[in-house]
């Protein structure tokens, strides 16, 4: 059978364990047997997202988490700041115009993220807003903010804080609670190592109370409906019910492996994807103080031609990584290191990208790379 390794930041790889659960026939959705399974799952995720509050399941991909955020969080014409450091923070200003709120877009240079400072500044400014989006993996640049440090400064004021955290959760920390975080908004197929199918949302009682006075237009995505339904345990509509029973025990795996034990794992792949860039002549495009655990975008020669470059690892090799989005188009290799991926996946990633460089003339010693990530691996 051909090897079809996924190590791109969504959908990641999907462990033996999950494909099984996967491929079990499906149960009805309003029975006691499938409400004991959101039972669990949230109290799981409420683990995973450290909050007392709701989470909200959807059937939908993570945008349509973060459209469910926009669409009940502000009404039609008030203010809210979006965030810009990547391509996903620029979604949250297509979604704000979307839903025809008055959005003030902050923009940061690509690499970095948005500072504690430069946030209060903007609510000063802006004293106003309803609530602030940003993202917290940035994943078009491997990029994360200090998150907890903006979350003091958010909590003082009006504002909502709105985190997109599609790529992040399971792999950075989320204290939503601890760091004042109004809303999270996630996905099944990054952290969570499955098929893509449910989004995530979790609203804290600010958020709650902005949801419940916003008369922005909405239906499927109308978080007082997924509100009512939750405390009933149940869902408004159908929900993605073979994907909600897989996340149960993707939640479950990550808790029993613990979180923080698997975030200094992630931490740690991230530092040999690094280590081995570096030993190959290349950069990673994220400043050091903002990279993230979960992905590394690394910048490749454009002589080099980093799209054919994955167009081979991924057709000839059977190993899928991502190239660049956005202003990175044609300039980047992304490596996801989250969810189910291990040693031994970037050890494999990390011979291809070896090979297809040198095949394309990059100047290195063969091994360099993998030499680098073994010595982060067996310090
Ligand atoms: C993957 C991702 C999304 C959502 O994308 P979908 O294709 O809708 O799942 C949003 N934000 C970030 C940072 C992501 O990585």
């Amino acid at each position: 059978m051909k090897r079809n390794l996924l190590l791109t930041p969504g959908p990641s790889k999907v462990p033996v364990e999950l494909c099984a659960v996967l491929g079990q026939p499906i149960i009805h959705h309003r029975t006691p047997q499938f409400q004991q399974v959101l039972k669990e799952v949230t109290a799981g995720l409420q683990k995973v997202i450290n909050t007392t509050s709701d989470v909200y399941l959807l059937a939908s991909s993570g945008t349509g988490a973060m459209e469910a955020a926009v669409a009940n969080l502000a009404s039609p014409g008030e203010k809210v700041i979006t965030v810009e450091y990547g391509k996903f923070g620029e979604r949250w200003a297509a979604l704000a115009k979307a839903y025809k709120l008055n959005a003030v877009t902050v923009k940061i240079p690509w690499g970095r993220t948005i500072t504690p400072d430069e946030v209060k500044t903007v609510l000063l400014e802006h004293p106003d807003a309803k609530a602030i989006f940003l993202t917290q993996c940035e994943t078009s640049t491997s990029a994360t903010p200090d998150m907890a440090a903006i979350g003091e400064v958010v909590r003082k004021t009006s504002a909502a804080l709105v985190v997109d955290a599609v790529s992040a959760l399971g792999t950075e920390p989320m204290m939503m609670d601890a760091w004042g975080v109004d809303v999270v908004c996630s996905g099944s197929h990054k952290g969570f190592m499955l098929p893509p199918g449910v989004g995530i949302v979790a609203v804290s009682p600010k958020a709650i109370a902005l949801m419940e006075a916003s008369s922005n237009i909405r239906f499927y995505f109308d978080l007082r409906k997924s509100r009512k339904a939750f405390a009933d345990t149940d869902t408004p509509f159908t929900p993605a019910i073979s994907i909600v029973i897989a996340l149960n025990e993707a939640v479950k795996m990550l808790l029993a492996e613990g979180l923080e034990k698997k975030q200094e794992y992630y931490l740690l792949m991230a530092k040999a994807v690094w280590a081995a860039t570096e030993a190959l002549g290349l950069k990673v495009f994220a400043q050091p103080e903002f990279r993230s655990r979960g992905l590394t975008a690394i910048m490749i020669p454009e002589a080099l031609n980093p799209k054919k470059l994955v167009k081979t690892m991924r057709d000839v090799h059977g190993i899928t990584m991502a190239g660049g989005q956005g202003d990175l188009d044609g300039k980047t290799i992304r490596i996801a290191h989250m969810g189910a991926v291990d040693e031994y996946d970037i050890m494999t990633g990390l011979s291809c990208l070896e090979k297809v460089l040198y095949q394309a003339g990059h100047k290195f010693e063969l091994g360099a790379g993998l030499a680098a990530a073994q010595k982060v691996f067996n310090k």
